[in-house]
Formats: structure tokens, sequence, C-alpha cells
């Protein structure tokens, strides 16, 4: 089927849904939270339906904007609610994660949930045989970009953006904002198709820019300052491996996802080509982001040795103690391992 013909069905199973639930991977980014913001803000509005965004755990408060007064539900916070949602969902929207395990705890509802079961992602090897129907590329800068292909296929639409509701509109012009790094990485010429349409739709855009990147608190640049001259090493094979502990957020008082970015910074420097970032968790495991230049592959490192994947040049992960790693004390010294050993097996001549 071709993607025309896949909107069209999926536009039929939208009218004959009474309950639909739009849903992302666990710890949202701008990019899932978009997406669900978008899809729900156009079935309640455009389709009159009753539908719901619903979110393993919470967005950092910095994208509270996206979803503004719209309701949804935070499954870590009230799971009650959430599976009575899912029991009575006829129609479940998944964005932005190629595997129902990237929704984490809620993996387990969602597989089990009733309804008709929809992909709309952008990550590589998706489980296509959890779904009903998908909508998967590889080739577009954001789930939000894909979305909006399938809208613009919606009879309602019909390749007018300016149909969209508006807070629709913003919504993808964030999560594909937020997912490109602000057009720097995964820009294609449907992207700035995309985002040029949206501007002459009367999206705000400098309103968006403003809630994403000017409303920093001066915690977070201060973090920024020590992380950058104190604790990114940067290695002879061009990695470069940051490791932030528990006393980090303390001293600066971080907040929810406030480190978010930190991971891109040490890319600027010309011989680095690869940035590790490992960040200790309540929990006491540690979340990896890992961030590459075009050639080497941050996905292939995550999921090799950080039981994790995502794209090229962006993937994510974990390291679990004592499994991986005897102690937290001793993760700076396995992860700059790592990642010379990666560097000096996959990318060096000599
Ligand atoms: P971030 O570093 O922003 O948390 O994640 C970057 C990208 O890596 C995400 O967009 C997602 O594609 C991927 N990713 C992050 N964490 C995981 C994970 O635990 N497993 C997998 N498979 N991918 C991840
Ligand atoms: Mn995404």
């Amino acid at each position: 089927m071709n993607i025309s013909e896949k909107a069209r069905l999926l536009s039929g199973w939208i009218d004959e849904a009474e309950c639909i639930t739009c849903v992302c991977h666990a710890r949202p980014d701008g990019d899932a939270v978009g997406s669900c913001a978008a899809m729900t803000s156009y079935l309640r509005q455009c389709r009159s339906k009753d539908a719901l965004a619903l979110f393993p755990d919470s967005a950092p408060a910095s994208l509270d904007f996206v979803m503004g007064h719209a309701d949804h539900v935070v499954a870590d916070a009230d799971l009650a609610r959430a599976q009575a949602r899912l029991g009575r969902t006829d129609l479940l929207i998944c964005l932005d994660f190629n595997t129902m395990s990237r929704a984490e705890g809620l993996e387990q509802a969602l597989r089990s949930c009733p309804g008709r079961k929809v992909l709309i992602d952008h990550h590589q090897s998706p489980a296509l045989q959890d779904f009903d129907l998908s909508f998967s590329s590889v080739s577009v800068s954001s789930a939000c970009e894909l979305l909006y292909s399938v809208l613009m296929l919606m009879p309602d639409i019909q390749s007018d953006a300016t149909r969209l509701p508006a807070a629709a509109a913003a919504a993808l012009m964030t999560g594909m904002t937020t997912d490109t790094n602000n057009f720097a990485n995964s820009v294609f010429p449907g992207t700035l198709r995309m985002a040029s349409e949206l501007l002459a739709a009367g999206v705000d855009r400098e309103a968006i820019i403003d809630r994403l990147y000017f409303c920093e608190r001066p915690n977070r640049l201060a973090a920024q300052g020590e992380m950058l001259s104190e604790l990114m090493h940067i290695l002879p094979c061009g990695a470069a491996v940051t490791v932030l502990r528990n006393d980090f957020y303390k001293r600066h008082a971080l907040l929810d996802g406030e480190t978010e970015g930190f991971v891109n910074m040490p890319l600027a420097v010309k011989d680095v080509r690869l940035s590790i970032l490992a960040k200790e968790e309540e929990d006491g495991r540690f979340r990896v982001s890992l961030r590459s230049k075009a050639g080497v592959s941050a996905r292939l490192l995550a999921a090799e040795r950080f039981h994790g994947g995502g794209h090229e040049q962006a993937s994510g992960g974990k390291i679990i103690i004592p499994a991986d790693v005897q102690s937290a004390d001793l993760v700076r010294h396995y992860v700059e391992d790592v990642a010379a050993r990666f560097m000096q097996e996959n990318y060096c001549n000599n």
C-alpha cells in the first residue's frame, strides 16, 4: 500500500472509532509530545472525536506549552486512568517509537489494548508485526514530519495546512524543530517544505523558538559551564565522554529535562566525532545519550554496548549496575574504554 492508500484506510478507521488514544515513548521529547498533541488536536477539532494523549511518564516542564491546557494522561502518575483508557480504546495511534518496549512500564498495557494499532514513526527497524497499519520512514526529520504528511492526506485537510487546528500546526513545528536540533540535523527537502507550509499557515515560529531556546534558568547555563570545563573528556580517538552524577544535579538544582541538549555540545569541537553522555538516575542506573557526526554510527554503539538504539546520528540506551559495570564510580572508566575500542575497531585505519 502506498501512503495515500494507507491514509485513506486510517481515515476510515478514525470514522469508525469512538475512543482514540495517541501514545508516545517514555521520557517524551519535543517530537513525542508534539506528535501526540498534534494528532489529538486534529482528531478532536476536525473529526469531533474522543481523543486523548497518553504519555508513559511526564515530559519536561519546558514542553508544557505544547499540550497547553489540553487534557492528557501521564501513566506513571495515574496508572488506573491510563489502563481504563486503554481498555476502551478502539484506535491506538503510536507515535515516535518503533517497538512497544520503548513505552517501558506501559508496554504490556499497550499490547493488551483491544483497539486497532497504528504506527507513525521515523526510527529504523519498526516492529511491524505489532501494528495493524504502519507509517514508517527514516527519510524524514521526525515523527511530526511523517504525521504532517499523513494529515495532509486526510479528506478534510486536502494538502491545505491552513485547515489544521492552530494548536496542531504549532505542535508539528515544535516537534520537527527539536528533532532537527533547530534545522541542524536530519533536514530533508520535505522538512523544509513542511516548515514553509506551516509558516505560511500562520504558525508563530518565533514564539516556539523563544519557548524552546530562550527560556532557560541560569542554573542550566552554570551546569553547562561545569560540564564543559570539568566533566567532558575528549579522548584521542575522537570521542567525547561526559558522566553526570547525582551530586551534579543537586549542586545546580537542575529540574527534569534541563540537561537536554548537553550531549550535542562536544560535537562542536572539530575532531570530536562521537559524544557520549551518561547520566546517573535515582534508581542507580545510568541513561546514555549518544550523538555522532556523519560516518560514525551512534546507533550501532547504543545497540552493541548500551542496550539501546535509535538513529544513526542520535541514539540512546542505558548502563545497568552491576551487570555492565560493578559500581557507579567505574562508569566513566567503562564508557571511555567502550568508546575508545568502538572508534578504534570501526573508524581508525591504523
Ligand atoms: P536521547 O539521547 O535524546 O534520549 O535519545 C536520542 C534518540 O535515541 C531518541 O530519539 C531515540 O530514537 C533513541 N533512544 C533513546 N533511548 C533509547 C533506548 O533506550 N532504546 C532505543 N532503542 N532507542 C533509544
Ligand atoms: Mn522523534
